[in-house]
């Protein structure tokens, strides 16, 4: 069923409501980062987006970008259809983090708030993700494409896959970020996103380490979580990494190991994820692990925004002066 488009007194009356709200936070970061992102500027109007709803069967830029932003509401894949698992992704934004009756539509207000979710939870490239070899610009050298570790040599698995990706993957960041927001919504903020303890490690880095595996050349994430113990916080204990896995497996549908294709996957405690949750893409299929879907900054990761992108998808252009010239990429066809 259709809503009535609001009036666009009101739509007016949001926007600069969203703007007074918007500032830097720290809930997900210690370090403070301010988000490369900025409040929009007064350029959108009522006629631009207010009047446009995505819906099941839609397809294009802004729907690409929701099937990337939501991949952490149920685990969706990237591509280019508004198919029923985005359907499904949008209600559960809706339901999870709107608390507004679910519809499965994106509207103006839909898109406002996954702006505001970019950045409600930053993410700190500089000092907790990029590749601490000290030799790599951070994310590799786009080395061994195609190339695979002895072991898997035949199988061609992923998981002996040499290739250095090109930054990282930008579905398992944002996923990363419905974690954080799940963490303070399904423990009532007894359980919080601490730090990522490890991101890019290149083959230099292995080296160094003497590590073989090649899960964080672009496909994982390391994330530590720290306990609200009355007057202090303790980090890193084993029983709040599992409520955090039992989380990933609810709310993204993630699963333990890499046996079940398309999913996200999660490291066991027996495997050594004693004090962080691992969490990868490297049982997704090769298409939705092209270059295209990587990021090396927030710019890569929170592109332009999607009340912008909405905009567009309505035919309109609103000039971004701070992204839309930096940020444009195109998704590969499904
Ligand atoms: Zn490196
Ligand atoms: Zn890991």
């Amino acid at each position: 069923m259709n809503r009535p488009a609001p009036a666009p007194s009101k739509i007016l009356a949001d926007l600069e409501q969203y703007q007074l709200n918007w500032k830097p936070t720290s809930i997900a970061d210690h370090t403070l980062v301010v988000p490369t992102m900025r409040p929009f500027e007064r350029i959108l109007t009522p006629a631009d987006v207010g009047t446009k709803i995505l819906r099941k069967g839609d397809s294009g830029e802004a729907v690409s970008e929701l099937r990337i932003r939501l991949a952490g509401f149920g685990g969706v894949l990237p591509g280019t259809a508004f198919d029923e698992n985005l359907v499904q992704a949008v209600k559960q934004f809706e339901k999870d983090v709107m608390s507004r009756t679910e519809s499965g539509d994106v509207d103006e207000a839909f898109a406002v708030r996954l702006d505001q979710f970019a950045k409600d939870w930053p993410i700190n490239f500089e000092k907790q993700l990029k590749c601490p070899c000290g030799k790599c610009e951070g994310y590799g050298k786009g080395q061994f494409k195609g190339e695979y570790t002895a072991k898997y040599a035949k199988s061609k698995n992923e998981a002996g896959h040499k290739y250095e990706y090109p930054g990282i993957h930008r579905s398992v960041l944002w996923a990363s970020r419905a974690l954080m927001y799940y963490a303070t919504l399904d423990q009532k903020n007894k359980i919080k996103f601490n730090m990522f303890s490890s991101g890019y490690r290149c083959h230099i880095r292995n080296q160094q380490k003497g590590r073989p595996t090649t899960n964080h050349m672009g496909k994982a994430l390391d994330m530590n979580f720290s306990y609200n113990a009355g007057k202090s916080w303790v980090f890193n204990r084993l029983s709040d990494v599992e409520a955090m896995r039992e989380i990933a497996k609810n709310r993204l549908a993630a699963k333990m190991g890499w046996a079940s294709p398309n999913h996200f996957s999660m490291e066991s405690a027996a495997q050594g994820a004693k004090t962080w949750v691992h969490i990868d893409v490297r049982a997704w299929a090769e298409k939705y692990r092209a270059d295209v879907y990587f990021c090396k900054d927030t710019i890569g990761l929170d592109g332009t925004e999607m009340v912008t992108l909405l905009a567009r998808s309505n035919g309109k252009t609103r000039i971004d002066p701070n992204k839309s010239q930096i940020f444009n990429p195109k998704m590969p066809a499904e």
